[in-house]
């Protein structure tokens, strides 16, 4: 194919993408809406596009444009000593800091099985950790209205077993900051690492207050206990997709990250985080963008997205029927629905979700979840605000305003009726959405909701792999 015909087809191949900017897409993407930003960013992927991250010394390029980054993330999270890596994105970072804390605990004298403790509301990139490196993992129930988990009983499951405990600022579903200065403080006690995922919130939380937002619980570095924190440059550091920043507060347990080997035939391995071989071109345009910006940028930034989230959090709270959930602090909110009104005046989020994509705006549905202790967190929207949502407040207000109007007094078929559907065929799932037909998410939620975890997450796998094989 010639270049022309190359690019052609991939721009077809973009076609049915959901749109990246302009925000009409409330989580996924993280539109600072300054098209400069976009230039600079694909100028220095050009430029270190034949650069292999492998080896810093052979690319010292490499190593200057990293500690740049962690020189200022580092100031920024308030840890002037702290060192680490940029990685390739969120879960990277999470499952490096689980694997540091698992080494470190084993080089302590541990034996047997490590574990892990957190709440329900943690990313599952831990949980994907513990599966990836043999860890048991204790998942605290989160309160029902706050959203958070009792810090006394997260408190109460660290025991001589725990190599790592994990709290959010904020966690990802409902937007809440953790008890992080109790929790990691009882953790300094016992001599527990305690990471900080500050994956989402981590590069706008810095900002938030001076940017006239509500007052924040600390939860960077100056906590005593606090030992890592993940924060994604491709979140609210504005990058493209590709880049988190990892830090550590203590070098030893820095160093329990990397892995290297030379009894093989080949050269030294040195591998600071989970790849060989990789591609330099994230880590050029997280660079890029972070000179660019710099504090004044980021700051200017998070006054639009704190505007803009208090323009959303109002409106919700005006819509009879929905409700905000949890203890919510920072850009994130979760919608659910307003039990405290009549049956037939209330609003089912995912209902609400599916009405607000027929008027062109796309919200996340999270499936309703059953914790351990008997619970159940509803099922909710989620929405992600950015500066763009700013701009766009007059067209997406209205929107969910009617949207929750047409929805009002409908209920979704529930989870006991679906049940008896059965677990349906993953292959016709995916050849029907493959052929132009809309996925429909509301049913994949509620399916979500009725069968057990274990085929749920089967179901959704043989799907995925079903979507993206050759036909
Ligand atoms: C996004 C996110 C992650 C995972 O990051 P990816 O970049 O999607 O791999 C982990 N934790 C939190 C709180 C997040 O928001």
């Amino acid at each position: 194919m010639s270049a022309d015909e190359v690019l052609g087809r991939l721009r077809a191949y973009r076609e049915h993408d959901a749109p990246t900017h302009g925000g009409r897409v409330l989580s996924y993407v993280y539109d600072h809406g300054l098209p400069e930003l976009d230039d600079v960013a694909a100028q220095a992927i050009r430029l270190l596009q034949p650069v292999n991250g492998l080896d810093p010394t052979t690319f010292p390029s490499v190593a200057l444009m990293e500690s740049d980054i962690v020189a200022f993330g580092r100031a920024m999270l308030h840890g002037p000593d702290a060192t680490g890596s940029v990685t390739s994105g969120g879960t990277e970072s999470c499952l490096l800091a689980v694997k540091a804390a698992r080494d470190l605990w084993v080089a302590r004298g541990g034996v047997g099985r490590p574990r892990l403790v957190l709440s329900t509301s943690a990313h599952a990139a831990f949980h994907k950790a513990a599966h990836y490196f043999g860890l048991d993992v204790t998942v605290v129930p989160v309160d029902m209205e706050t959203g958070r988990a009792d810090s006394a009983d997260v408190v109460a499951a660290l025991g001589p077993d725990v190599a790592l405990v994990v709290v959010s600022a904020p966690s990802y579903p409902h937007g809440v900051i953790d008890d992080v200065a109790v929790i990691a403080g009882a953790a300094a006690d016992r001599d527990i690492p305690c990471h900080v995922d500050a994956c989402v919130g981590g590069w706008v939380l810095p900002f938030w207050e001076e940017a006239g937002g509500e007052p924040l619980p600390q939860w960077d570095f100056r906590v005593r206990g606090v030992s890592s924190i993940s924060a994604d440059i491709h979140k609210y550091g504005y990058a493209p997709k590709g880049s988190s920043l990892l830090l550590f507060a203590d070098s030893e347990l820095d160093l329990a990250r990397y892995f290297a080997i030379t009894d093989w035939l080949g050269y030294p391995v040195v591998n600071p985080t989970m790849l060989g071989t990789r591609s330099a071109t994230s880590l050029a345009a997280a660079w890029a963008v972070v000179q660019t910006l710099g504090t004044d940028g980021y700051a200017g930034l998070t006054r639009r997205v704190v505007a803009a989230t208090s323009g959303v959090v109002t409106a919700v709270e005006g819509i009879e029927g929905l409700r905000v959930k949890g203890e919510r602090s920072g850009p994130l909110v979760a919608v659910a629905t307003d039990d405290s009104v009549d049956e037939s005046r209330r609003v089912d989020p995912l209902l609400w979700t599916a009405a607000v994509a027929e008027r062109g705006f796309v919200l996340q549905g999270q499936p309703a979840l059953t914790q351990a202790d008997g619970t159940c967190i509803p099922h909710t929207a989620h929405l992600t605000i950015t500066p763009v949502t700013e701009g766009l407040l007059d067209e997406l207000v209205p929107t969910l305003v009617e949207a929750a109007d047409v929805a009002r007094g409908h209920a979704l078929p529930s989870p006991e009726a679906l049940s008896h559907t059965g677990i349906p065929d993953p292959v016709a799932l995916a050849d029907g959405a493959r052929a132009g037909g809309d996925l429909d998410l509301t049913t994949v939620l509620s399916l979500i909701e009725a069968l057990s975890r274990e085929d749920s997450a089967r179901l959704l796998s043989a799907f995925l792999q079903r979507f993206t094989a050759p036909r």
